[in-house]
């Protein structure tokens, strides 16, 4: 399905989980290609390797260096000539003429019926090429005896550019950076990264009910909750977030913080205010600002949302798009829809390369009751099985108003749109919170 900027969709029936996230992810893209976004210099930032954990890398990052720097042993043993390996003769005799230890090389010259005493790391002599393990050998004063057939010649030897070649990618653009690319980064000797600048996402509540921390709570009102988990999202991305706090019912105040968002921020999420009825001034705000649509989407929690863009607010620079998701008001909600529909459009918006987690499965301890015809997302605890097999129990009641649900669960069981009833013991897919919410 194809959502343009300058047609909206106003849906009256339901729209597949899928279908909603390939409009998103269109839009994301025609965006980018509006703005030129990932090339323009105004996005990039080049930042020390100790604060580039979360950011999106924005260009190939080239090995400077072969890694390994030189051929080195693999093992604790022995190096040698592999011609010295003659399989007619059982049992071979090697007189060791040295120590070669990691970052210290030994200088000499390795003869035929010679070895070197070499640690794991250690470069290998000149025209030495095995290495026998410590372990396979009988050692007698300065010379040692193993069996022949314990190797081939070349084994036990790591070659020179084996892990990484000078001027290869040893990360490509759009990763994620995790540790293990910070540390890759320091390997090469590498102190900074252009990474993407951080989105600037803003994040508003809207409700009259809503109630901030700290004031007292008169007959009928909640304190506002959906601001508190959506910043926990949103920092698990590293992203600059901009506060606009809770926003009355009323269509002046809305549209005054639609404005203030749209004239700071990349994208703008808020919660509450899009279920039938709430929606009709939000979209005759949303016709001046820009280009919404009010979608009833297929799952549970989560049925109302909007998705669009505001348009850019004179003054603003760069003068980009706003993308804006109107998520619904229940807290469950907004976390489920937030993990399906906005981590990764943002992750996209920013250029990472890869924007969906893994999915596993696990077997369903109970029997889960469930509808074809919508998909759904149940809070649950990933353990283990009586055989040990990786198996799954909901948190207690699912209603999309219970933050309990979610905050005692460490996943969610995702049960597909065309899924009806499961049947205990039936293998379910898991979406793990770890890392990501
Ligand atoms: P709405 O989508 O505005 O109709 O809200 C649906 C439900 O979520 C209502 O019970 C609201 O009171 C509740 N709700 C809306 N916004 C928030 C919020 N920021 N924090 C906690 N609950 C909320
Ligand atoms: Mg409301």
């Amino acid at each position: 399905m194809k959502y343009s900027p300058n047609s909206p969709i106003l849906l009256t029936s339901s729209l597949h989980v899928d279908e909603a996230r390939q409009a998103i992810a269109n839009l994301v893209s025609e965006l980018l290609q509006e703005s030129s976004a990932i090339n323009d210099p105004e996005d990039l930032e080049i930042v020390p390797l100790d604060q580039a954990i979360n950011r999106v890398l924005a260009e190939d990052l080239l090995s400077p260096i072969d890694v390994p720097a030189a051929d080195n042993s693999a093992m604790d043993g022995y190096a040698f000539h592999g011609s010295c390996l003659d399989l007619s003769t059982p049992v071979i005799h090697l007189d060791v003429v040295g120590t070669a230890l990691a970052g210290k090389p030994y200088e000499g010259k390795i003869d035929p019926g010679q070895c070197l005493k070499v640690m794991t790391g250690a470069v290998m002599p000149t025209a030495c090429d095995t290495v026998i393990p410590q372990e396979l050998t009988t050692i007698e004063d300065d010379s040692i005896r193993f069996p022949s057939d314990q190797l081939k010649a070349g084994e036990n030897r790591r070659l020179k550019g084996e892990d990484l070649q000078k001027g290869k990618p040893a990360i490509t653009a759009g990763r994620l950076l995790r540790p293990s690319d910070l540390g890759l980064a320091a390997s090469l000797g590498i102190a900074t990264l252009k990474v993407r600048r951080k989105l600037k996402v803003a994040i508003l509540s809207s409700g009259d009910e809503l109630r901030s921390l700290g004031e007292s709570l008169d007959a009928g009102s909640i304190y506002d909750s959906n601001r508190y988990s959506l910043t926990g999202l949103l920092n698990r991305l590293d992203l600059e977030i901009i506060d606009c706090g809770i926003v009355r019912d009323d269509p002046e105040s809305l549209k005054k913080a639609f404005i203030e968002a749209a004239s700071k921020a990349d994208v703008l999420i808020s919660s509450g205010g899009v279920s039938v009825g709430e929606a009709d001034y939000t979209k005759q705000i949303m016709q001046e600002l820009g280009d919404v649509g009010f979608w009833k989407i297929a799952m549970r929690p989560g049925r109302p949302m909007a998705f669009g863009i505001l348009k850019p607010v004179p003054g603003k620079s760069p003068a980009r798009k706003t993308l804006f998701f109107g998520l619904p008001g229940n807290p469950v909600a907004v976390m489920v829809t937030f993990y399906q529909f906005v981590r990764g459009a943002l992750l996209q918006l920013n250029g990472a390369n890869q924007t969906e987690p893994p999915l596993v499965q696990a077997v369903s301890e109970t029997a889960i009751r469930k509808k074809p015809g919508r998909t759904e997302f149940q809070r649950a605890i990933l353990g283990r099985d009586s055989q040990g097999r990786p198996s799954v129990r909901l948190t207690g009641s699912q209603g999309a108003g219970i933050l309990r649900s979610m905050s005692e669960a460490n996943c969610f069981v995702i049960l597909g749109h065309e899924q009806g009833n499961i049947a205990a013991g039936e293998l379910v897919d898991i979406a793990l919170f770890d890392g990501l919410l």
